[in-house]
């Protein structure tokens, strides 16, 4: 999966420092990746003439910082290429960014009072200097469910829009007010009118094209295996073999991991 960049370790705890040579930077424009026209990152010392640095986190002994890099002969590519990327620690390292940039862009100003927000010296926050309001990077919980009915098959979907065509299976943020075995419970119904029972927790994936904390989970139907697909949110919902030829997207997503894990007979 894309956080899965051993023997290199992510470090985000929050401890700024001056960039220096071999450090990274950063830019981005919307959902585009600004690179050097071959396609690698830039490092501090090739663009060491552009202005602010902001630091955003380290791996191992390198950190990696956000500037604004557009001056410079660049590529741009996007954050669905990203998944993909080879050496992959740096993939991972640029759509993490692209998290943190997203949430420094969208939160410029105070939704309190409208002043302009800072950088917190200590934390990971951006913070108003006028009311004092302090703003945390976004995280949002969802979950990923594998469904199986008692013929030993798995549910699994096509999502009804966006850019993600291979299959997939029924997913869904958290609402206000829930517990995550309860969206679990919410969203299977919702999407596939399946009551589901015996819900077992695998592992989780911090997905920051989402700015999301997914959390896979296994269930199974309690009564019948009859879909009523949601047409609003799948655009094909039906039971899948353990034989079947199922293509999957690549193995950076928790999803394709659990198909995986159930075709492999692992799950
Ligand atoms: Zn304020």
């Amino acid at each position: 999966m894309i956080q899965e960049i051993a023997p290199r370790k992510l470090d985000n705890s929050y401890k700024p420092r001056d960039p220096k040579n071999g450090d990274y930077v950063f830019s981005y424009s919307g959902s585009q990746i600004i690179t050097k026209p071959d396609r690698t990152f830039f490092r501090y010392e090739e663009c060491s003439h552009s202005g602010e640095y902001i630091y955003l986190f380290a791996i191992d002994d390198t950190a990696f910082y956000l500037a604004d890099l557009h001056s410079l002969p660049h590529a741009v590519m996007s954050t669905q290429e990203i998944r993909t990327y080879e050496p992959k620690y740096l993939g991972f390292a640029a759509i993490t960014g692209w998290q943190l940039y997203g949430w420094i862009n969208d939160n410029r100003f105070c939704g309190r009072c409208g002043t302009a927000m800072i950088p917190d010296e200590k934390e990971r926050a951006m913070r108003c200097p006028s009311c004092g309001n302090i703003v945390y990077p976004r995280i949002n919980p969802a979950v990923i469910v594998g469904i199986k009915n008692d013929k030993d098959q798995l549910l699994v979907t096509k999502y009804a829009g966006g850019s993600y065509h291979k299959y997939a299976l029924v997913a869904g943020y958290t609402e206000i007010g829930e517990t995550i075995e309860e969206t679990v419970i919410r969203e299977v119904k919702e999407e596939t009118g399946l009551d589901v029972t015996d819900i077992e927790y695998d592992r989780c994936q911090p997905w920051s094209f989402t700015s999301t904390l997914l959390f896979g989970f296994w269930c199974r139907t309690s009564g019948s295996d009859e879909i009523h697909m949601d047409k609003s949110e799948l655009r094909l919902a039906r039971w899948a073999d353990r034989e079947e030829e199922l293509p999957t997207g690549s193995d950076a997503s928790l999803t394709s991991y659990m198909i995986n894990k159930f075709l492999k007979g692992l799950a």
